[in-house]
């Protein structure tokens, strides 16, 4: 039984250490790459349990991602391997510090073959916190599927639903995401998105009204993340832009979003005023930023709350 239950797909990794075209690259180190996986190891690092459903390609990759996120305290016992499709692929390709592509090897992956009646529906209804990813309907008509029958579970069994659009253009278009997030949105208690993502939600371009808007009338909690500014929430009488945390140099931009959900999931599950939980989802996407890889530079709780100690505040 888990606090936290996530589910998605996650890939096999391959980041080359070098800034050069992949034409160039002849070495590529193999690491796990997903938005899901990611939360769910940055809440194991801040001492939460989290169990984490996916469906992987009976090879080496997919058991290496399984050892993977196993390795890293996730329970992973619902997941399943299949001898039908294999395990997905990606590739990132960095030219500069902010400039980084990335290439799939994903389409017919065992994970997009995931069926609602795979779901462990005993451990979504067993857990406090439900978080949704965008990036799962996105994957086939079933994967979507999954994603509804999940949000079903957890509505009848009053579990919290955390929902991170995520956006991936080139998984589908703006039109289908917009439509599809807006349905999830709905459903959702927190909505965690991007201002880009909150603006194709809703079609608004201030923080603001983005904000109000997909709250409605609701008690709905929002939070955009807006980069080095930090974030804003919107939350019943609370508005406030929450500032970011300086960072020297960006070295790696993907997977901030991610340590950011496992803040606010954190906060959510310490029951913290959210001031102090969105405080310190900006002091876990600026700790990640710092570092290459997604879940390398993932804090403990207790290195997190040492980073937001003003300089100085250590000494005895
Ligand atoms: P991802 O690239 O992982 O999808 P995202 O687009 O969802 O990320 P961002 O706004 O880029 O989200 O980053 C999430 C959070 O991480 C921000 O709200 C902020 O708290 C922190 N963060 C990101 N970039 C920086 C930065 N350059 N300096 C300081 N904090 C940052």
């Amino acid at each position: 039984k888990s606090e936290v239950f996530t589910f998605g797909e996650t890939m096999v990794l391959f980041q080359p250490e070098q800034m050069l075209p992949l034409e160039y690259i002849h070495q590529f180190p193999k690491k796990i790459g997903g938005a899901e996986s990611n939360v769910a190891i940055g809440l194991t690092r801040l001492g939460h349990s989290v169990s984490w459903f996916s469906k992987l390609g009976n090879d080496p990759f997919g058991r290496f991602v399984l050892k993977s996120v196993r390795g890293e305290g996730v329970d992973v016992s619902s997941c399943l391997l299949t001898d039908n499709a294999p395990t997905g692929l990606l590739f990132k390709e960095q030219l500069s510090p902010e400039d980084m592509n990335v290439y799939y090897y994903r389409k017919g992956s065992a994970a997009s073959m995931m069926q609602p009646e795979e779901l462990d529906a005993e451990a979504i209804a067993a857990a406090r916190i439900l978080h949704i990813s965008g990036i799962t309907p996105a994957l086939s008509e079933s994967a979507f599927a999954t994603v509804m029958k999940a949000i079903d579970i957890a509505k009848r069994n009053g579990i919290t639903i955390v929902f991170d659009p995520n956006l991936r253009l080139k998984l589908w278009s703006a039109e289908q995401a917009k439509k599809i997030f807006n349905e999830i949105a709905a459903t959702a208690d927190v909505i965690l998105p991007g201002l880009d993502e909150g603006q194709l939600m809703t079609g608004e371009t201030d923080v603001k009204a983005v904000a109000e808007k997909l709250a409605g009338d609701s008690e709905k909690i929002i939070v955009i993340k807006l980069g080095d500014k930090g974030a804003y929430l919107h939350a019943n009488d609370q508005k406030a832009y929450i500032e970011g945390f300086p960072v020297d140099s960006v070295v790696d931009p993907v997977g901030a979003g991610d340590g950011f959900a496992a803040g606010v999931i954190s906060g959510l599950l310490r029951e913290e005023p959210l001031e102090q939980a969105v405080r310190r989802a900006n002091a876990i996407g600026a700790m990640v930023v710092g570092v290459s890889g997604d879940i390398e530079g993932l804090p403990t709780f207790e290195a997190v709350e040492r980073f937001m100690k003003p300089a100085g505040a250590n000494r005895d």
